[in-house]
């Protein structure tokens, strides 16, 4: 058996898995295997690349002189040039190369190959030459579609328990993910706060993330242990580790066992105060396992990651359907549908969007929804008509102030003519929120008080707002700290403004769901938390042990530090207790310290 390795990364959706490791790389967007081969596969591979490179080329000068004919012979010249670089004999020499030395399938030698002369594109000081890389990129997008006859995600081809080992999971491949057959997924790059990490929470699949060039150490093939909780990931583990492993299991287990029987106690605090207990979904399953946790309703259902696993628009009758399920499934209890928030790290591939340094501050949320009131109007439709037999609320993301909550009731008045106009029933006095995650917002929470029914705090997106800190970029994790003290006194400011206003407030960011933080979240006014469903019972554990006298002392306390340390100090000192277990698996040499607010064990 191979020597084992430990990686050590992010813990971003803990839980406990072992299994194959399944490597996948996801170079340009496009999902190419990566595996070993016998000597005897050799020649086969260098055959399947030669008939790969002559379709592409031919597939090239083809386009040259259809772009030549319909566009200009200049723009032609690009492709006739790309043409050139899938005959151009060193480049098929070195993916020869790689395959004969390190035994690999052709297309992982054509990943590395691009990726290399990408690198040395780069390098180069002439900003025209330099821009090449681009073509090839293309050109191995290209002859990588070739070979694998197709270039979109295809999970139906990954075996069954396997652990995915990816350079970077995009949240619509992710969302295509079956927790029956992918039993973890770790990765390259990727951070606690990004959307793919809320989607394993969601789908309770073990992850760890920035594990810098593990798609380069690990091979299909290898064992794998992944340990969520603690962020390690052991390649071939030795005896002494699975024994370990095996009795961490079961103590979890255990911890969970305990953890079920809270489910039918209501969320209320030592002394008596209610706190309400929703959950997030994004898809119908999410729903289920909501009622399973006795939610008291679903505070945000993201419908985006229902438009992500489409290749098309979904009509107003697809979503219609889609939600009236979910809405079916909670009712009597509510349902908040938030709109389309696309942009930022959620793209759909069939809605390009305008290229951006910085997508998170360009077109996303309701600015990008405005710009297309097709799509927007489509969506409200659905919302309404869901609300003629459910308790439907609609919550718009990324508000910047009050200006695009009036251009978006001006359209939901417009969904409400229609919809009288052609004898459609709806709820007219269905509520519309607005999400609290842009500095903006916050700092005018008053002012929207008067013109929405209710806000919610996304704190995903507020603390790399405030604190300049992109929640995907790992380099920068450091920094995206939810209990900074300026996040802090916005919460604090945006509760007070919501409670003077008797404007009901819920929080729904990846911060409500980590039980280190409901204390304080209550001392800093917090009533209504709406959480991932894996996190609910936890989460209803923290609340429990909560007083508002001790809660209110401890908000106040950490409402008057300035440093990130002062604030870690205060809730460590209040740190709940763990099962024995983990508390071990955190303190043993392999393992990281674990730093407020990781995620909770379960
Ligand atoms: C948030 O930003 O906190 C939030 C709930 O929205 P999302 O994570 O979908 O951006
Ligand atoms: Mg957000």
């Amino acid at each position: 058996m191979a020597d084992q390795q430990i990686f050590r990364g992010t813990a971003v959706s803990s839980g406990i898995a072992r299994g194959v490791a399944y490597v996948l790389t996801f170079a340009d967007r496009a999902a190419v295997p990566c595996r070993s081969i016998e000597p005897s596969e050799v020649e086969g591979e260098i055959a399947r690349l030669e008939t790969a490179l002559v379709k592409a080329e031919r597939d090239l000068l083809a386009l040259s002189k259809e772009v030549a004919a319909r566009v200009g012979t200049d723009e032609a010249e690009v492709f006739a040039a790309q043409a050139l670089v899938a005959r151009d004999h060193v480049f098929l020499g070195q993916v020869v190369g790689i395959v004969r030395e390190h035994r690999v399938n052709v297309e992982a030698a054509l990943a590395e190959v691009v990726e290399k002369f990408t690198r040395t594109f780069d390098q180069i000081p002439d900003p025209y030459l330099r821009e090449r890389a681009a073509d090839v990129r293309d050109v191995g997008r290209r002859v990588l579609a070739a070979l694998t006859q197709h270039d979109g995600f295809d999970p139906t081809e990954i075996p069954d328990g396997s652990i995915l080992v990816v350079d970077e999971l995009l949240p619509s491949a992710a969302a295509l993910l079956d927790i029956g057959r992918v039993r973890a997924f770790v990765s390259d790059r990727g951070g606690k706060f990004s959307h793919t990490s809320i989607l394993a929470r969601s789908m309770r699949m073990p992850a760890v993330t920035s594990l810098t060039d593990v798609t380069l150490a690990i091979k299909t093939g290898d064992e794998l242990i992944v340990d969520g909780v603690s962020g390690v990931v052991f390649v071939n583990p030795d005896e002494i580790v699975q024994r370990e492993y095996t009795r961490l299991e079961a103590e979890l287990r255990g911890y969970r066992a305990d953890l079920q029987k809270v489910v039918d106690l209501p969320s209320v605090t030592l002394d008596g105060t209610a706190v309400a207990l929703l959950a997030n979904a994004s898809k119908l399953s999410d729903t289920e396992a909501a009622c399973l946790y006795n939610a008291d309703g679903i505070g945000l259902y993201r419908t985006e990651f229902g438009f992500s696993v489409r290749t098309t628009f979904p009509s107003e009758e697809d979503q219609f359907e889609i939600l009236e399920r979910a809405a079916a499934r909670v009712h009597p209890r509510k349902i908040v549908l938030r709109l389309l928030d696309i942009g930022g790290d959620k793209e759909l591939s069939y809605m390009p969007l305008p290229p951006s340094r910085n997508p998170s501050l360009g077109q996303r949320g309701v600015r990008l929804l405005l710009r297309h009131p097709e799509i927007l109007l489509a969506q409200l439709r659905a919302f309404l008509r869901v609300s003629a037999q459910h308790p439907v609320s609609i919550l718009l993301p990324v508000v910047g102030g009050l200006d695009e909550v009036r251009e978006v009731r001006a359209v939901i008045g417009r969904a409400m003519g229609q919809l009288t106009a052609e004898g459609r029933a709806f709820n007219p006095r269905v509520e519309v929120g607005a999400m609290i995650e842009v500095p903006s917002a916050a700092v005018l929470a008053t002012a929207l008080t008067r013109e929405v029914d209710f806000l919610s705090l996304g704190t995903n997106d507020l603390v790399q707002y405030v604190l300049a800190a992109d929640r995907e970029n790992e380099t920068v994790a450091e920094q995206y700290r939810p209990h900074h003290p300026a996040v802090l006194h916005l919460i604090h400011s945006v509760a007070t403004a919501a409670r003077q206003a008797s404007c009901p407030l819920t929080i729904c960011g990846e911060m409500a769901g980590a039980p280190e933080y409901t204390e304080l979240l209550v001392g800093l006014g917090l009533r209504a938390f709406s959480v991932a469903p894996g996190e609910m019972l936890e989460v209803n554990n923290a609340i429990r042990q909560v007083t508002l006298s001790e809660a209110s002392a401890l908000a106040a306390e950490v409402l008057g530090f300035g440093s990130v340390a002062e604030v870690e100090a205060a809730l460590e000192r209040r740190r709940p207790a763990r099962p024995a277990a983990a508390a071990a698996a955190e303190s043993t040499s392999t393992t990281p310290k674990p730093v407020a607010g990781a995620p909770p064990l379960t």
